[in-house]
């Protein structure tokens, strides 16, 4: 039984499935290489369908790629190239660097802009049920029509106010009706990308792929959403207040929220210039030192990288392969244990203990440092710990 912590409800909740487990991990907008952040936001959906597909369930995993947004669009401005260009160069770098940490790879991966009818669609579905208006060539959410507003992010108005103007959200925009209306579709500046549509030509606001590529991909509810934690307020209170006007039906029924990995006492980010990308610990280290050094960190709260988290890993990898291949007739002998370890009813020099000890761990709530305690401790005892290294997605 997995216990999951989930952002809506405010606490840690038990996670209970159908056999299909469908879940949506919000992607990334391809114009930089991936950096430490993202690592850590992917590799926890990836800890997480692994768990499941070990309790015997199927998983379908979708991450999405955005490609026409603000940000890309002004990089291949600066570029001088054309931005699904870039778009392609930076998904295939993404791809190599996710494919080497030994990520599942994802169900779908589709691409915003495979998904204009349906975004057309479900902006017309939304203006039907009165959720959203037209203005100044722009078609608006109207958050007064949805009493749920702030069901996910729980924050009050003036903290809304203040994230949606950090996130590009321009409360003062003077066609809204109200500053925290976001918008659903937009006009196109003269060198931006521009599709037709009944409010005339213009390109989809931020919010509305996810809707519609969750809607296309996976239907109208959910079992998993989530992405890092700054994404729960605009990005996903906005996708859930449209996706519910337009569907009538839950959303969502379980939010997962990462942490953010910071740098030098500050958030990793591209506006700080002080990320740490995958690609350059690729050149330098294992992908299963990688992996091992993201998660000695728990997914929720933000953390800081530190240039010896590799060196720790590392030297956690070397230990754990140092008894790796020890089989139970290699291992000390039955004297040599300490008292108590003969009562767990497990083979002496097994690792199925470490792996029963990964799974209780990973069930409360993807614990993960303590997933990687206990194979340590294991590991002191002289027993091999393969089985449990293997569900984290580490081959030894
Ligand atoms: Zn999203």
């Amino acid at each position: 039984m997995i216990h999951l912590y989930d952002t809506a409800r405010k606490e840690v909740v038990l996670f209970e499935p159908g056999e299909l487990v469908t879940l949506y991990s919000c992607g990334i907008t391809p114009y930089d290489s991936a950096h430490l952040g993202h690592a850590q936001v992917y590799l926890t959906f990836d800890i997480l369908q692994r768990r499941l597909r070990d309790l015997g369930h199927e998983t379908r995993c979708v991450r999405n790629v955005t490609d026409v947004d603000d940000d890309i669009l002004r990089k291949a401005r600066e570029l001088g190239v054309h931005y699904l260009d870039l778009a392609a160069e930076e998904i295939a770098r993404f791809d190599r660097d996710m494919d080497a940490l030994g990520l599942i790879p994802s169900w779908s991966e589709p691409r915003a802009t495979s998904a204009i009818p349906e975004i057309l669609t479900l902006i017309g579905a939304v203006l039907d049920s009165g959720n959203a208006y037209q203005s100044g060539g722009a078609v608006y959410f109207d958050v007064s029509t949805f009493p749920r507003f702030g069901e996910v992010s729980h924050f009050d108005h003036q903290t809304m106010l203040e994230m949606a103007a950090e996130h590009g959200g321009n409360p003062e925009d003077p066609n809204k009706r109200n500053p925290l209306d976001f918008v659903l579709w937009q006009p196109s500046l003269a060198d931006e990308p521009a599709w037709e549509s009944r409010w005339g030509p213009g390109r989809p606001g931020w919010h509305i792929e996810c809707s519609a590529l969750v809607l296309r991909e996976l239907g109208e509810t959910i079992d998993v959403h989530g992405g890092g934690r700054d994404l729960v307020f605009p990005h996903h209170e906005c996708e859930t207040a449209q996706s519910e006007s337009a569907t009538g039906a839950a959303f969502v029924r379980h939010w997962l929220h990462i942490g953010l990995v910071g740098l030098d006492g500050t958030k990793m980010s591209k506006s700080l210039g002080n990320l740490v990308f995958v690609g350059d610990l690729l050149q330098q280290w294992e992908p299963a030192a990688i992996r091992l050094a993201l998660l000695s960190h728990h997914y929720r709260p933000d953390w800081q990288w530190t240039d010896g988290d590799m060196r720790v890993a590392a030297d956690r990898l070397s230990a754990w392969r140092a008894v790796g291949a020890t089989s139970p007739a290699d291992g000390p002998g039955t004297d040599e244990w300490p008292a108590g370890e003969v009562a767990t009813g497990v083979p002496l020099g097994s690792d199925e203990d470490g792996l029963w000890r990964v799974r209780a761990a990973l069930d409360s709530d993807l614990d993960t440092p303590a997933a990687l305690a206990a194979l340590d401790d294991e590991a002191a005892l002289g027993r091999p710990v393969v089985q449990g290294a293997a569900l984290l997605g580490v081959t030894l």
